[in-house]
């Protein structure tokens, strides 16, 4: 499983980094994903992320 911030459509609010700081971080006003390969343990939290962004820029897959 893999997260995709789209950079150009990031708004930098950070609800991504505050419901899933684990798999995201907040890097000069854009989300980024901190890991490459999502885990298992960190699929809901991944999801949840997404779902929650309020332009949907992150594309879980
Ligand atoms: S929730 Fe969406 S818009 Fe907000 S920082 Fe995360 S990716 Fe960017």
């Amino acid at each position: 499983m893999k997260a995709v911030v789209d950079m150009d459509a990031c708004i930098g609010c950070g609800l991504c980094a505050q419901v899933a700081p684990d798999v995201y971080k907040m890097e000069d006003d854009k989300a980024v994903v901190t890991m490459a390969e999502i885990s298992e343990d960190m699929a809901e939290q991944a999801q949840s992320g997404s779902d929650q962004c309020p332009v949907n820029a992150i594309a879980v897959s």
